[in-house]
């Protein structure tokens, strides 16, 4: 059997798989058995912001190696501190949990937004309110929490708490606010749910709104945080704080490490024993993670990623005065979105043909999610390519 057939043959199915192995990875390109080259506008979905196989990554990876790479949380390791030194000092928050993905960072979120509340004798106030179709994960509490009906189709009993109101409609949230309500838990630019980001006004509107009713504001930025958007997480842009915040993705540029930040108050919602995983901020991860932090942190970095952000965004409007298929383009940095007026199923294949790796979101929603070293010069290449399949 080749990769292709043992992989079908052995993995669980649950994955649409392009018809694809890839051997090798540099900055924005990556490699097929075949030899074929692939400029790629996904990193991972979000993942390798860096660009794949970044120097100083696979170094600070290499020297941990050779030094420890696990030993356990019972124990004190110098990568996992400094990661959690650093990522305080570059956030609103004061304290750090790590965790091995998106969906355990967004599931410490939820728990400790529950316990805080436990912790203050208040034990009517469990209730968590997400948006229409938002996504924070496949672990039961986390499916609970999505705003996606298709992701939950079989999972039944789905974890009980959590209520959905539109995004953007901040009536909507009002009318679904009262003392039952521990957290609202929302992304800042919706990724799986379309690439739709929060209007400012409103998500100033949902801070104002949490603090005169005392529950606590969680922002999900594991797709939009780490650079991704221009700033080195997205609320940033809003000037609004969260109480907590996750962080997965990127954070690792493609080693396993999710985070979840919460201020000192949010924070007294865990105590000793309330919360635990084996693998959190191992030093392995914690060292990549912490080559990746300072890296995305370095504001030339990020008014480069900005700069490119504009560019790909004028060059994507520019397809959309073009073409009549293409319905609108949105985002914010160089997480961005071109809605076709119709289904397009066959687009991302027709791009891979062309040398370009892009991805479909609800069937007709392109989404591109670059490395963040991704150049002017791959940009037009892609909009060509764009130009001549719409
Ligand atoms: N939250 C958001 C906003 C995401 O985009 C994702 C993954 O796409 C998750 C949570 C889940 O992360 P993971 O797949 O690492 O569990």
């Amino acid at each position: 059997m080749n990769t292709l057939e043992k992989t079908d043959h052995y993995i669980l199915n649950t994955y649409p798989r392009q018809q694809t192995v890839f051997v090798k990875g540099q900055g924005a390109t990556l490699w097929d058995d075949r030899g074929n080259a692939y400029t790629d506008f996904l990193a991972g979905i979000a993942v390798t912001g860096l660009g794949h196989c970044h120097p100083g990554v696979v170094r600070a990876m290499a020297e941990q190696a050779e030094k420890l790479i696990h030993v356990s949380n019972l124990y004190y390791t110098e990568p996992q501190a400094e990661l959690a030194e650093l990522l305080v000092q570059k956030s609103f928050a004061d304290k750090v949990f790590f965790a091995n993905s998106g969906a355990e960072a967004n599931e410490a979120a939820i728990k400790l937004a529950r316990r805080y509340f436990r912790e203050k004798n208040d034990t009517g106030r469990f209730k968590i309110i997400t948006m229409d179709k938002s996504f924070h994960g496949r672990t039961m509490a986390t499916l609970s929490a999505t705003g996606q009906e298709k992701i939950k189709q079989g999972f039944s009993p789905l974890v009980d708490g959590f209520d959905h109101v539109r995004f953007n409609d901040i009536q909507a949230l009002k009318s679904r606010m009262d003392g039952s309500v521990c957290a609202v838990m929302l992304e800042p630019v919706q990724g799986e749910g379309g690439v739709v980001p929060a209007d400012p006004d409103y998500l100033k509107q949902v801070r104002q709104l949490c603090s005169e009713e005392g529950c606590l504001l969680i922002f999900d930025e594991v797709q939009t945080g780490m650079g991704r958007c221009g700033e080195l997480f997205a609320h940033e842009h809003y000037g609004v704080v969260p109480d907590i915040m996750t962080l997965a993705k990127a954070l690792g540029n493609g080693l396993p490490i999710g985070a979840m930040l919460a201020s000192d108050d949010a924070a007294t919602g865990f105590a000793m024993g309330s919360h635990g995983t084996t693998f959190g901020g191992t030093p392995f991860v914690a060292a990549a993670a912490l080559e990746v932090v300072k890296t995305v942190s370095d504001p030339s970095f990020l008014t480069a990623v900005r700069e490119k952000a504009d560019y790909f965004a004028h060059r994507l409007n520019g397809l959309k005065e073009r073409h009549s298929s293409v319905r609108q383009v949105r985002g914010v940095g160089l997480l961005l979105g071109l809605e076709l007026d119709a289904k397009q199923p066959d687009i991302v294949l027709e791009c891979m043909k062309k040398g370009f790796i892009i991805n479909l979101i609800q069937d007709k929603i392109i989404r591109f999610a670059p490395p963040l070293v991704i150049t002017k010069e791959e940009i037009d290449g892609l909009v060509k390519a764009l130009d001549a399949l719409l």
